[in-house]
């Protein structure tokens, strides 16, 4: 059997004083579309970053795919796609462009990529104009810009950080189908978002953090069972458990 998706065993970050993390343990099987929640500063990048192995951890163990993030991170780096919170994109690039390079840069045939490329921003709607700068794009469609190049190359583990953040309510349906397509063959999708609501009808398994700590773990209904819903809600401050 192939080994899971990721594994975080017991982990902790440090930011020189402030700890971001502490102990935190799961595991992500195959196939899985995974929620990362938790209201902001909770730790969820910091997560995202050490997995994708932009961050190096304070202490603990984390592999993905079998693969060790300190020690094999070449090999964490092939099988992942990313699309992190805050992250410059080519404004002199076309979304096109940027999508093809994505592809390029994962080694794809080209024609594939150019067909795939086309084929994810068409599905975002975008298909009258992939070929106009990403500089003038608005927030929404950089988004679903970075997220077409995040999966142009089918990852075996996709890491999308707050994908839903500037997307519209039909952008985020067509999101979730396409994630559901990803993980429909057999790939794993983890996702965050501090948005309570997006626990619902989408996410298979979910990691509930606050202040650096697990608070729940396991199937959407496991941890609505767990904790109740009145605890919940008291992980995340404001009402909505939108953005202050
Ligand atoms: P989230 O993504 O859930 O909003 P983060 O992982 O970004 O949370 O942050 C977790 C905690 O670590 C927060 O208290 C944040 O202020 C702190 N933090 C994040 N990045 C840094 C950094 N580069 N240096 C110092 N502290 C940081
Ligand atoms: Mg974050």
């Amino acid at each position: 059997m192939s080994p899971p998706a990721v594994v975080f065993d017991k982990v902790t970050h440090r930011y020189d004083r402030k700890e971001a993390l502490r102990d935190v343990s799961f595991t992500i099987p195959r196939g899985a579309v995974f929620g990362l929640i938790g209201p902001n500063g909770s730790g969820k990048s910091t997560t995202l970053n050490i997995l994708t192995t932009l961050l190096s951890h304070t202490e603990g163990g984390v592999q993905v795919c079998g693969f060790d993030v300190r020690t094999e991170a070449a090999e964490v780096k092939s099988r992942i796609g990313f699309a992190p919170e805050e992250v410059q994109l080519y404004n002199g690039l076309s979304a096109r462009e940027f999508v093809e390079l994505s592809a390029a840069l994962h080694h794809m045939d080209p024609e594939a990529g150019a067909r795939r490329a086309e084929h994810l921003l068409a599905h975002f709607g975008l298909e009258d104009r992939m070929d106009e700068l990403l500089g003038s794009y608005s927030k929404g469609m950089r988004r679903k810009s970075l997220i077409a190049a995040s999966m142009v190359h089918e990852p075996e583990l996709l890491v999308l950080d707050e994908p839903l953040e500037g997307l519209d309510v039909v952008a985020q349906r067509i999101f979730k189908d396409m994630i559901r397509e990803h993980a429909a063959n057999g790939k794993t999708v983890i996702y965050s978002t501090h948005i309570l609501e997006v626990l619902e009808g989408f996410a298979t398994h979910v990691l509930l953090l606050r202040d650096g700590q697990v608070l729940g773990y396991g199937s959407v209904e496991q941890v609505h069972a767990d904790l109740g819903l009145e605890k919940l809600a008291d992980a995340f401050p404001n009402p909505s458990g939108s953005r202050p």
